[in-house]
């Protein structure tokens, strides 16, 4: 059954899927002719395949976090109160 323009009477075709909300999507159509869009009525959505078999790699072998290697100089600093009395 082909789809006519609501306004020009042009034959509409299959444009692509609005969401609708709630896991439903609305077929959006579009007219060949002078471009109109028309959205049918919200259904629900088809069901996603699964990607079948793409595992994610396991990171191996990064070990622990490094620390920050504080040189002894600033330990030192650090250590001290930088703050004198006035
Ligand atoms: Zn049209």
């Amino acid at each position: 059954v082909l789809r006519r323009c609501q306004i020009c009477r042009g034959e509409m075709r299959f444009s692509h899927r609005e969401y609708a909300g709630k896991g439903s999507v609305a077929p959006v159509w579009r007219c060949t002719a002078c471009g109109a869009l028309a959205r049918e009525s919200a259904r629900a959505a088809e069901p996603r395949e699964a990607p079948a078999s793409r595992r994610k790699r396991q990171l191996v072998d990064e070990g622990p976090p490094q620390n920050p290697v504080i040189s002894p100089d600033v330990a030192a600093k650090l250590l001290r109160d930088p703050t004198p009395d006035a």
